[in-house]
């Protein structure tokens, strides 16, 4: 009877309503991926510019549609936000890198890290419902009570340093306590004030890859990238530029003693067994 009527009044639908239609099948859609272990997490790899060295990963979620196929996390991250389903995707994520950071620190490289994207209701969640937060304790956050080491990086947007509430700042600041590192995602492209850098004690700045892919000698991309760098050193945080496509860039980010390089020039995001592959192969020679 539901799809009757969607059918009969399909037609007269003003198309926002549509679209709101759409938009709730899609998160329906996208809780049902979460129950029936749909979703996958790819991993990116982050290489150090000055061995050639993989070092870390980024995790990258996917999702593979039963009927539509692969569906952008640029087209589902947002739908997920807005109907609070990312908490509990962002808790799998987090788990997914967690356990996998787990498996090459004891494979390739004890240092060995993984990056995981957070949203802001990821960390709004402890408070939402009991109002004004009590002081913000190490264990107060689900995640924390079992990840404390820097097996996991959470890369967060300037946004949530900027627009977020004092709840979040608070909550950012207790996961640095716990020892979690932060990376600052999209670097560049926001309204940082650069004060938020010191203040939350960033480990890494992420260049955003808008300034990366257009980057050649003499751009002023690259002057941009090169400030970024040396002010990032000054403050002993590490650079990592996203985006590096061509052996130019990489060279050009080495020459400007960019930190770490993650693209398509080294590799795609890989499922873990493609990057098992890439490692041994990388590994021989
Ligand atoms: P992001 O965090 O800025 O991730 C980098 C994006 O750039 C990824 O797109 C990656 O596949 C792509 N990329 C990597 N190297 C290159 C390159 O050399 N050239 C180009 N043109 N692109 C490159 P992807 O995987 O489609 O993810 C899009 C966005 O979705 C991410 O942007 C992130 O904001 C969000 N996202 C992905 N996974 C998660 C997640 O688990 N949680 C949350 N909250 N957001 C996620
Ligand atoms: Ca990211
Ligand atoms: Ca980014
Ligand atoms: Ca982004």
């Amino acid at each position: 009877a539901k799809s009757r009527g969607r059918n009969q009044f399909g037609y007269f639908m003003p198309s926002m309503q549509r679209a709101a239609q759409n938009k709730m099948r899609t998160v329906n859609d996208l809780r049902a991926a979460l129950a029936r272990n749909q979703l996958r997490v790819l991993y990116q790899p982050i290489v150090e510019l000055s061995s050639g060295r993989i070092r870390k990963a980024e995790a990258l979620l996917r999702w593979e549609h039963p009927q539509r196929g692969a569906v952008s996390p640029a087209e589902f991250i947002p739908l997920a936000e807005e109907s609070g389903l990312i908490v509990a995707i962002g808790d799998w994520v987090f788990q997914q890198a967690f356990h996998q950071a787990m498996r090459w620190r004891a494979s390739i490289d004890p240092q060995f890290q993984i990056s995981v994207n957070m949203s802001p209701a990821q960390f709004r969640r402890q408070w939402s419902a009991t109002g004004p937060p009590p002081l913000p304790h190490k264990r107060s956050h689900p995640l924390l009570g079992r990840y404390s080491g820097s097996e996991i990086v959470l890369e967060i947007t300037e946004g949530m340093l900027m627009e977020s509430t004092h709840s979040i700042r608070e909550q950012l600041l207790a996961f640095r306590e716990s020892g979690i590192q932060m990376s600052l995602d999209d670097f560049g492209t926001g309204y940082s004030s650069l004060s938020y850098l010191k203040k939350f004690h960033i480990d890494y700045l992420k260049i955003d890859q808008s300034f990366v892919l257009k980057m050649v000698a003499g751009s002023d991309d690259l002057a941009l990238c090169e400030a970024i760098v040396v002010m990032g050193h000054k403050l002993g945080i590490k650079v990592i530029a996203e985006g590096v496509e061509t052996q130019e860039q990489r060279e050009l980010l080495t020459g400007a003693g960019c930190d770490f390089g993650q693209g398509y020039l080294f590799a795609r995001p890989l499922t873990a067994p493609q990057f098992d592959r890439l490692l041994r192969r990388r590994d021989r020679g």
